[in-house]
């Protein structure tokens, strides 16, 4: 059990062994509520390394998968329980490492250990089906195969959450895996990796690889051996993972960025459309694949809404997500740190009005580190670039619609279809947006977000290529079927 946060050199882990990459070069990274803080370092690894990971797990598929999903998923059970009792030191350090605060990182640990143990269930569910066939001495039927090697490329935003719903389901499903985390979260993704190692998965089965994107997450997804890939991340990364992977002609799924529209229509219970888009869009300092950025309001309550919004947003306490009674906490990086001043101000240049915050945050606790204040933008144009680009940061714009056709019509001009809301008390309304809106989550009454880990989690257009992720959905991308004829 880990029992503090230290900070140390992460190494790579090949083959079930912890390994230093061939150029002992390491990669440090900071604590952005505190640039001063060293959090870790991981290993800036090359493609020879990268090489060395995926031949492990090319040679570790077949045992892998001749070891059967129930054994499988009794592996996934340990890692579990692995990880359950070193959720403390994991969630601090998440919060160290990329800002988000305490209880946010607990939760989302909590929610890693769910994820495995629903995957450690799946070994135990079926893995095909019997078909009728015309023929009656005959046996028609299907079954799951593995893909073999996949490659697992995670976004720094959800370090623990996203790696491991992809990595469960490939295990189970009979899948090696090499996983190559955000360098910006890498020693939170290596403290999950140790809970793999102790849990006792065979040589081979799960590697873990640190450096830079363009370096070897470009070689993983070149690679001769790779069958598979999945990839959570940027839209401009995602294009070049599915360019690779089309011509090797290997499967993909690619889950990418979104523009979430939030509409409060004329009837909806303002005080709770209020609260949930300030969870939606500030929780995670806004950095959240499904965080709510544009809030489309009917005209008749738009001002009400606005000023019931800004109130409340003026509550939200910004600091050091380690600390008691901090809401929310600095931007991950000094990157996303400047893109979101860049937003802000390219929104003022377009004509939008920055009715609340969007300035870094001053004084000697937040000089030390990456804080901005939640941000408001009244009158934005559906056009605009702050209405159109995502900007995975703590920003809101204000829309104003003539009526619910409207606001459907400006909700769904976007490029992206991740995560929509509508606050409404009309059954007419709500099955009308649930019918029209181009999105994969489709939340009524609710915040813009994710949903339960049983349910299949994905996008329209541009936010998602390929099948769903999450619950049974994941069998589809991580499985191949096997139609089986057999005659007696
Ligand atoms: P990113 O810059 O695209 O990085 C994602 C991953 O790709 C990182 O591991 C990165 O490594 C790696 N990478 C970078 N260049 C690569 C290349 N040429 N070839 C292969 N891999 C490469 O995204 P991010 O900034 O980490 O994450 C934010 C984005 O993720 C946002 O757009 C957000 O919406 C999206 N996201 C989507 C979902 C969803 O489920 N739809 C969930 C969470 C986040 P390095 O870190 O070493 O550069």
């Amino acid at each position: 059990m880990q029992t503090a946060v230290e900070t140390k050199t992460h190494k790579n882990f090949i083959n079930n062994e912890w390994v230093e990459s061939e150029t002992k070069e390491t990669i440090k990274s900071i604590n952005p509520a505190n640039k001063s803080e060293i959090v870790g370092y991981v290993q800036n690894s090359t493609k020879s390394d990268l090489d060395k990971a995926v031949q492990a797990a090319h040679q570790a598929k077949k045992t892998w998968r001749k070891m059967g999903q129930s054994a499988r998923g009794q592996l996934l059970f340990k890692a579990a329980n692995i990880l359950e009792e070193n959720l403390d030191v994991i969630a601090e350090t998440m919060t160290r490492e990329m800002g988000k605060t305490l209880p946010e990182a607990k939760g989302e640990t909590a929610r890693g250990v769910a994820i495995l143990r629903y995957y450690a269930g799946e070994g135990m569910r079926k893995e095909g089906d019997v078909i009728p066939s015309s023929d009656k001495d005959a046996l028609m039927l299907t079954k799951r195969s593995p893909l073999g090697v996949v490659g697992v490329i995670t976004p720094w935003n959800f370090p623990v959450a996203i790696p491991i719903w992809k990595v469960a389901p490939a295990l189970v499903y009979g899948n090696t895996v090499v996983l190559k985390p955000a360098s910006e979260a890498a020693v939170t993704a290596a403290k999950v990796v140790e809970c793999f190692e102790k849990a006792g998965f065979p040589d081979g089965v799960v590697n873990f690889i640190t450096g830079s994107g363009s370096v070897i997450g470009q070689a993983l997804i070149e690679h001769p051996l790779l069958n598979a890939i999945t990839f959570t991340g940027s839209e401009t990364v995602g294009e070049g993972v599915a360019k690779a992977a089309a011509s090797k002609g290997i499967k993909y799924q690619l889950e990418m960025g979104g523009k979430n529209p939030v509409i409060v229509a004329r009837d909806a219970e303002l005080d709770k459309a209020v609260e949930a888009v300030i969870s939606g869009a500030f929780r995670s300092t806004g950095q959240k694949c499904t965080a709510t950025s544009r809030v489309i309001v009917e005209s008749e309550v738009y001002e009400d809404f606005k000023e019931k919004l800004v109130e409340a947003t003026k509550k939200i306490t910004v600091g050091d997500g380690l600390a008691e009674g901090i809401w929310m906490g600095p931007c991950a990086s000094e990157s996303q740190f400047k893109t979101v001043q860049s937003y802000i101000k390219k929104g003022k240049e377009e004509g939008a009005v920055l009715i609340l915050g969007g300035e870094p945050l001053k004084g000697e606790e937040f000089d030390r580190g990456f804080y901005i204040s939640p941000a408001i933008f009244d009158d934005v144009k559906p056009d605009m670039a702050i209405a159109q680009e995502e900007i995975f940061g703590p920003v809101i714009g204000l829309i104003k619609a003539a009526n619910l056709e409207n606001a459907i019509e400006m909700a769904n001009n976007t490029k992206y279809g991740l995560s929509a809301s509508i606050f409404t008390s009309n059954i007419g309304a709500l099955l009308e947006f649930v019918d029209e809106i181009d999105a994969g989550l489709v939340r009524v009454n609710a915040e813009s977000a994710g949903v339960e880990l049983q349910a299949p989690f994905g996008g329209m257009k541009a936010s998602s290529t390929g099948s769903r992720e999450q619950g049974e959905a994941a069998k589809e991308f991580f499985t191949a079927i096997k139609t089986v004829f057999i005659k007696a």
